[in-house]
């Protein structure tokens, strides 16, 4: 019977979804910050200083409260905020959502091929071979071979093939530059997460402390008043 007694003392209901649920599972209202105290007391009848609230609804007043803050700041929330707000009110890491294997496809035969041309015709290797070719092309055609020179002097087999490398190799450099820009935009985007994540986090912390500032300063009043009334009835 005793035990049967303690386990209902322990066990609260949530005023807001009105389930039962163990005391370590619930918030009490007084220990909330003023803003979401508020935003729950809009809502929810009965709602006092004296109410509990579970984890899982606490999570979804937080996740609204800073909702509104955020679209009050800059209007419409983009998916990147969503995001973050998702991650905010599971109470995961924001890191390591984005360090999770993206669902993009891997690169395709062709995108890494433009990489790998573009990096290596970026690259002294390619502008002394690049070099040493045409020397030994010119060479060939004045020296070794003379009257039977497949490309005499002024060289226009040498020219259009100069031509041709130029007009492919541009676009290669642009599909690589293309894949390189969608890099530095996924980690812009990352960055931007988790600034935002530290944003909410930050603040979060700051009202939670002046609110337990002002708190503790109550309850220290209300001692030392105690003690000053103890202090006046011993003189008397
Ligand atoms: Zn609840």
């Amino acid at each position: 019977m005793v035990h049967d007694l303690r386990n209902t003392e322990k066990q609260r209901c949530c005023a807001v979804c009105g389930q039962a649920f163990p005391r370590s599972q619930l918030r009490s209202a007084a220990l909330m910050r003023p803003h979401l105290f508020e935003l729950v007391q809009g809502e929810v009848e009965g709602w006092s200083a004296d109410s509990f609230i579970c984890d899982g609804d606490m999570a979804r007043y937080r996740r609204r409260y800073v909702e509104t803050l955020l679209e009050d700041e800059r209007g419409e929330l983009s998916e990147l905020d969503q995001r973050v707000l998702d991650s905010l009110e599971a109470g995961a890491s924001t890191v390591q959502e984005i360090g999770r294997p993206s669902t993009e496809p891997s690169p395709t035969f062709g995108e890494k091929a433009a990489d790998a041309v573009a990096s290596f015709g970026g690259s002294w290797v390619f502008i002394l071979s690049f070099c040493l070719f045409l020397a030994l092309w010119i060479m060939t055609n004045i020296w070794l071979l003379r009257a039977a020179a497949f490309d005499p002097y002024p060289f226009i087999l040498l020219n259009l093939l100069l031509s041709c490398v130029a007009a492919l190799q541009a676009p290669v450099i642009m599909m690589s530059q293309r894949r390189q820009e969608q890099k530095d935009r996924q980690r812009a985007e990352n960055d931007y997460m988790i600034n935002l994540r530290a944003e909410l986090e930050i603040r979060n912390l700051h009202e939670k402390i002046d609110h337990q500032m002002a708190h503790q300063w109550e309850r220290l009043a209300e001692l030392q008043q105690i003690q000053i009334d103890l202090l006046e009835r011993r003189e008397r």
